[in-house]
């Protein structure tokens, strides 16, 4: 199908981007990559008066050290994503988790902030954002603020970005090298979205794990933290046996959908599988 009619804005720098924002209100949407906008709006089921696009915006490419931190520009697209040595270095999870989004073309129009602002709960990034602590940096009319990401993802299809605010960059911080990273995911044929995913970071000490991080993809309608097997790992020997026995808390807390790719038990099933072989990746058994 055709979008219904729109005015068309590509504002070049994130001052312009926020003015048109005040100035068309409800009937403005953004434009990252399109790869999730533009079918919907193909679909007829948004039809924005106006659409505003941020690809002339350079100051919202790219990646930069922070000290602690790396930070991600929210135009980034999945393709420069995969090349950038300090995510290789700092963030290893997210490019694992990138190389697994959709296909060459859909990377190398789909950005890093776009794939956050839209929030897919089968989207592998959300729930990589999650289990890296990243930090979600948003300006609008009041200025800028910090969200971090467990209170980012509000529910399905939405963030704590509010009316006129505009998602510029994601802070990671950096994890020292005794932590251990792996993001695992299930679909039926490749460069599908995830039926289920689960991103493991795990920080060994002396033959035990001191901490761990597990996010979920496709669990409920925003990622999810596995608490439960957090819980479990936390204090765990870093054996087989021990991450078997935590991965069964996978489930715990989460509200699967079912639909014509899965069930809801299957889900919950999958969760305890693919937590096991990642948080074992992790740790590197
Ligand atoms: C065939 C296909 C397969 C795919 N497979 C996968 C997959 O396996 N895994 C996966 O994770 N994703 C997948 N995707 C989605 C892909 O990752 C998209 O890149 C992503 O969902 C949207 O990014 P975008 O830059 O294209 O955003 P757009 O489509 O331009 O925007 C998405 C939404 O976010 C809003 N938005 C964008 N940027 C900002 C911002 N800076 N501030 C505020 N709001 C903003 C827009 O207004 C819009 O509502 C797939 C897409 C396609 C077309």
């Amino acid at each position: 199908m055709i979008p219904a009619p729109f005015d068309y804005l590509a504002p070049t720098s994130v001052e312009e981007a926020l003015a048109a924002l005040t100035e068309h209100g409800d009937d403005a949407k953004i434009l990252a990559g399109g790869q999730s906008l533009l079918p919907v709006l193909r679909m007829r089921l948004n039809a924005p008066e106006v659409v505003i696009d941020l690809g002339k915006i350079e100051a919202l490419r790219g990646v930069r050290d922070d000290g602690d931190a790396i930070v991600i520009g929210a135009m980034t697209t999945h393709a420069a994503v995969l090349e950038d040595p300090l995510i290789k270095q700092h963030a290893p999870l997210i490019a694992e988790a990138t190389e697994t989004v959709a296909d060459r073309q859909v990377r190398h129009r789909g950005t890093f902030g776009g794939a956050l602002a839209h929030a897919d709960p089968a989207g592998d990034l959300p729930a990589v954002a999650l289990a890296l602590d990243a930090e979600f940096v948003i300006v609008g009319p009041n200025g800028r603020r910090t969200v971090p990401a467990r209170d980012f993802f509000v529910d399905y299809l939405t963030t704590a970005l509010e009316d006129g605010e505009l998602l510029v960059e994601v802070r990671i911080p950096k994890l020292s090298g005794d932590w251990g990273m792996h993001y695992e995911k299930f679909n039926r044929v490749a460069q599908a979205w995830s039926i289920v995913a689960v991103a493991a970071c795990v920080r060994q000490e002396g033959g035990k794990i001191a901490e761990a991080r597990v996010g979920l993809t496709n669990m409920g309608p925003t990622p999810l933290r596995a608490s439960g097997v957090e819980a479990a790992l936390t204090g765990a020997d870093a054996t087989a046996e021990a991450i078997a026995a935590a991965a069964e808390h996978a489930a715990e807390g989460t509200h699967p959908s079912s639909d014509l790719n899965a069930q809801a038990d299957y889900r919950e099933r999958l969760a305890t599988v693919l937590t096991r072989r990642a948080v074992s990746a992790a740790v590197g058994l």
